[in-house]
């Protein structure tokens, strides 16, 4: 059975008294010490390090990694804003976007840095800027995701400038004068080492074409085990084959590249915890299943329901020694699909899980929610508000850092037609 990471059974009760549940709860000392092990990747010329946001973008967390000293890997035009407001100066902004938004331009004249990630980007932004500087967002031709819904690098991803199409970027590139300063790949979640010296090699060729380029961004995708089986990147054995390239690379071109790096999962995966309650309990009879039912699911947490995603659970019963019991864990949305224990990468398969047997009332805590959980809900389903952030910080003080949605909040935005 899984173990709570950073909570207590006491913390978690006075969490769910102080705030109520559903409610994610991170943890400043995790966040701290993941910063500091990004901030730690092998480098030989240089190094920064960019919190690609959209793992969850809370302003308390923008300014805790502003203090530590990341800068910000931005994918939407409303992200940016959202980073500026946090505090970040623009020139800590870089933007990689799937869908360039209408008021890119003004930003960009404010500081904030942009890699193009399509042709179409780069011509518009040419356009409205020509001599600007640019980073390239390249598809290097090879992926290491775990499925076709994280994969981001190679032929079946669309992310970024296929890696053939570079006459055509330096066709662009020398119409609007641009000038090309950051190689941009990012290729997914993976944790084998071969594979992270396999796209910096492949990465430094395209860096060796464009002569003005001084920093190259090799993106995040450091794959983080959420159960305690799934391993974890270790930074420092992917980091060092990269950093040997870096100098092979400077021994025979002479130029000395910086290190980019984007880490969102890495950052917050285990970060956060999400408290919920067990609501209900059914049953559907000797050969069937056992259901807890919890006040949390796909609204928080959509992950299981949208990948497979595997998190642990544990249940925290009054009884410590609650005897261990096979359960397929719910969400509370009318979906069969709100599901919190499905078979690993196949979410249409029930898994039941092993946890301490649960009554209802009883505090149940989801682990690994601080990636692409708050930041990714299935929000307002069956007009359920979104739930409470709060901060646990490192004198073990509980912070509210977002409060709980109300209806009239859900509502605000609809208007009675005539
Ligand atoms: C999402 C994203 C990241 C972060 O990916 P993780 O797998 O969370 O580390 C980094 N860079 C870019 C461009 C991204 O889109």
């Amino acid at each position: 059975m899984e173990k709570l990471r950073f909570l207590t059974p006491d913390k978690a009760r006075e969490a769910r008294d102080a705030f109520g549940t559903p409610a994610y709860i991170y943890d400043e000392a995790t966040l701290t010490a993941q910063a500091q092990a990004a901030l730690n990747f092998p480098n030989a010329f240089g190094l920064t390090v960019r919190y690609a946001m959209k793992a969850s973008p809370n302003a308390a967390i923008l300014q805790l990694f502003q203090k530590l000293g990341l800068h910000i890997d931005a994918s939407s035009l409303y992200e940016v804003e959202r980073a500026l407001r946090a505090g970040f100066s623009p020139g800590k902004i870089v933007l990689s976007t799937q869908e360039l938004g209408k008021g890119f331009a003004e930003y960009l004249k404010k500081g904030v840095h942009i890699n193009a990630c399509s042709l179409d980007q780069l011509r518009r932004i040419g356009e409205a800027l020509p001599g600007n500087e640019i980073g390239l967002r390249f598809n290097p031709g090879v992926g290491s995701g775990g499925n076709n819904r994280t994969n981001v690098g190679g032929p079946s991803s669309s992310f970024g400038i296929w890696h053939e199409k570079k006459k055509e970027v330096h066709q662009i590139v020398e119409q609007y004068s641009l000038k090309a300063i950051r190689v941009h790949t990012h290729i997914g979640s993976g944790s084998d080492p071969a594979i992270w010296s396999k796209v910096a090699l492949m990465s430094l060729e395209v860096v060796r074409e464009f002569s003005d380029v001084h920093t190259l961004d090799l993106g995040g995708g450091y794959k983080v085990g959420r159960m305690s089986h799934e391993p974890s990147t270790d930074l420092q054995a992917i980091g060092q084959p990269v950093k040997e390239a870096f100098e092979n690379f400077a021994k025979e071109s002479g130029r000395q590249i910086h290190l980019e790096i984007e880490p969102g999962t890495f950052l917050l995966a285990n970060a956060c915890a999400l408290l919920t309650t067990v609501q209900d309990a059914t049953d559907t009879g000797p050969d069937g299943y056992n259901f807890l039912k919890l006040d949390g699911g796909m609204t928080e947490l959509l992950r299981p329901s949208l990948y497979g995603a595997q998190h642990p659970i544990i249940t925290l019963p009054e009884d410590p020694e609650a005897p261990p019991t096979d359960y397929i864990v719910c969400g509370h949305c009318c979906e069969s699909g709100d599901i919190l224990t499905p078979a690993p990468d196949q979410p249409e398969v029930l898994q039941p899980r092993t946890l301490a047997r649960a009554s209802i009332g009883d505090p149940c805590v989801i682990e690994g929610a601080g990636a692409y959980c708050a930041a990714m809900p299935a929000k307002n389903y069956n007009s359920f508000p979104e739930a409470a952030e709060i901060l646990l910080r490192q004198d073990g003080n509980l912070q509210l850092i977002r409060k709980r949605q109300t209806l009239d909040q859900i509502l605000q935005n609809e208007v009675a037609p005539e």
